[in-house]
């Protein structure tokens, strides 16, 4: 037996037993006739003493050691005479009676500590060192706390747990396949899932009720910095449900997983039309830990101030008590982030409010005693700033949302250890490309209209097709979308128009959804779902900033995982195996 107890376990109720433990050797000391490991495992550490008057051998053969090395120890638990209060073992040391070296271990490239002096590199390319540190470590097991629970709330609801493949064809949602050819099917591909949208369908018409899985799903994008090309989503579907079930079901569970592992009450989950948010945020996944609403502004035109007179939309907030921190240096730094490419705006108005007096950027064009109306009329106080954008709508609004986050960040706003849930809802159904002259869907094409919406999609006009409403629904936490799904359109008709919509013929749909479609003849039954980013939910319920952190072995962010060196070439045979020959154009 390797070991009794492991390094986090002992207390000084364990005083007088003899134990056996396990694990790395985190650090070595020796003062003067003692020597001291503390010994790691998952658990905690524990410290090892070694007597060199008493007990040379073993004392000699403990300075032999290295850092990480493997060992087993046995001796009595005994009260230590300094004792480490930082520590849940602090209380007690090991006096050693006997040791083993299980294994070595070279240097390690960077040190396991809760602050390492290994970069990102570094670290990824030694994960297995970077997991032995308690940050990654915990991050690891929060994982594992929160799919648990998901499993215990769902099962207890009656879901269950089925899985779909992996090999499958391709299915639209926005993002390219990674595909993986077929040897037993010459020419022929599989792709890897974007997400198992259809066949959790498929599964309410063969009568499942409610599924879910938490399952890996592949996107080949672009990587931005918080995404994976593979990542886990919880994967939800109900049968004979209305939006307002499937809202009532994944509320619970989130308060519940909440509950379980972060001991949080997360109250109701208020909604918020989609309309509303773009409106009062300028995103459709509004931050709500802070304030800063928009206003309209409107009111402001016929001033003589041609961009502000011709501009379709004229927006603004007010940042609280800001006086202090905008100064000059300060304004103009903001200024110049809103016009970097990113953001894109043409320049910023700004009305301060200062306890010497207003001063903007358009008092050429506005007395103060004007600026002093709007401020009554915003509720706006000295001290406070006034922010203003304007342009096309989509655009300022897009850009003034960008602005609200960045002002918050920069006035130090966005509270932590707090939870702002939201439920975003009535998305619209479908959006025009002008690229294109095309229209895609907003969710997904299998999502259902409002239900009193359905007669429009039957339309051939653009506009009353731009008006409907999804029945499609968001969950947003502190500004980050961790949840999206929506209920589904169950009727053959309405989805085979759906997709003429989206511009696929007849031929197409048949060839990429027969399958669907033709279980749609089978009786499907009214469903809808959701689907939840795991990695996602992990970082926004343990206040951390980067999916990466909760993927024990993540890409980096040009998709490659550096510890196995992965994509790589393969041999010549299993590509004429393949039946595939390579020409890769380099410079592409
Ligand atoms: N399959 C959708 C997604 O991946 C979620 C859903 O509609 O249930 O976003």
């Amino acid at each position: 037996m390797y070991r009794t107890h492991h390094c986090g376990e002992l207390r000084i109720h364990h005083v007088g037993n003899e134990v056996s433990l396990a694990g790395w050797v985190q650090s070595l000391r020796n003062l003067g006739g003692m020597s001291f490991i503390d010994l790691r495992d998952r658990y905690g550490i524990t410290q090892l003493a070694f007597n060199m008057e008493t007990d040379a051998a073993l004392c000699e053969a403990a300075r032999q050691f290295g850092r990480e090395y493997v060992i087993q120890a046995t001796g009595i638990v005994r009260e230590r005479s300094s004792k480490n209060p930082n520590r849940p073992t602090g209380d007690i040391e090991i006096q050693v009676r006997s040791l083993q070296l299980l294994n070595a271990s070279k240097v390690p490239p960077f040190t396991i500590e809760d602050l390492s002096d290994g970069g990102d590199e570094l670290r990824m390319n030694y994960r297995y060192l970077d997991i032995r540190r308690n940050p990654v470590k915990e991050k690891i097991i929060f994982r594992h706390q929160l799919t648990l629970e998901v499993r215990k709330f769902l099962s207890g609801q009656g879901f269950l747990e089925i899985e779909t493949p992996y090999l499958i064809k391709s299915t639209p949602e926005g993002a390219r396949d990674f595909i993986v050819p077929s040897r037993m099917n010459p020419g022929q591909f599989y792709a890897l899932p974007q997400s198992p949208q259809t066949f959790k369908q498929i599964l309410m018409v063969g009568g499942m009720d409610k599924y879910f899985q938490i399952v890996r799903c592949f996107r080949d994008e672009d990587l931005r910095a918080d995404r994976q090309p593979e990542f886990t989503q919880i994967d939800c579907e109900m049968a004979f449900v209305q939006q307002e079930d499937v809202l009532n079901m994944f509320e619970a569970m989130i308060q519940h997983v909440f509950k379980q592992c972060l001991n949080v009450e997360l109250g109701n989950v208020p909604r918020m039309k989609y309309e509303e948010a773009m409106e009062l945020y300028g995103s459709d996944k509004p931050d709500l830990r802070f304030d800063m609403k928009f206003h309209d502004l409107s009111e402001m035109k016929g001033n003589g101030f041609g961009l502000i007179d011709d501009a379709a939309c004229i927006k603004g907030f007010i940042a609280q008590n800001s006086e202090q921190y905008f100064s000059n240096k300060e304004l103009n730094a903001l200024t110049d982030w809103v016009k970097r490419p990113q953001i894109g705006a043409k320049g910023l108005i700004y009305v301060k409010f200062g306890s010497e007096g207003i001063k903007s950027t358009i008092g050429k064009f506005y007395t103060d005693e004007q600026l002093l109306v709007i401020k009554d009329k915003l509720g706006a106080k000295t001290g406070d700033t006034l922010f203003i954008l304007l342009g096309d709508r989509a655009t300022t609004l897009k850009q003034l949302g960008e602005l609200r986050l960045e002002v918050a960040r920069r006035l130090d706003r966005i509270p932590e250890g707090v939870y702002k849930p939201l439920w975003v809802v009535d998305f619209p159904l479908l959006e025009w490309d002008e690229d294109s002259q095309r229209f895609f869907a907003m969710h997904h094409p299998f999502t259902s209209p409002l239900p009193d919406e359905k007669d429009k999609i039957f339309s051939d006009q653009r506009e009353v097709l731009e008006s409907i409403h999804a029945a499609a629904y968001d969950m947003v936490i502190n500004g980050a979308e961790v949840g999206g799904g929506s209920i589904r359109i169950h009727d053959r008709i309405l989805q085979a128009r759906n997709f003429e919509i989206l511009g696929f013929s007849k031929e197409e749909a048949e060839k990429q959804f027969g399958f669907l479609l033709g279980a749609f003849e089978f009786g499907a039954p009214p469903h809808g779902g959701i689907a939840f980013g795991l990695d996602r939910l992990c970082c926004i319920m343990d206040g951390s900033t980067s999916i990466r952190d909760y993927i024990a072995f993540p890409k980096n962010n040009m998709g490659r995982d550096t510890m196995i060196d992965a994509p790589s070439e393969v041999d010549a045979k299993q590509l004429s195996e393949l039946g595939i020959q390579v020409q890769v154009d380099k410079a592409h």
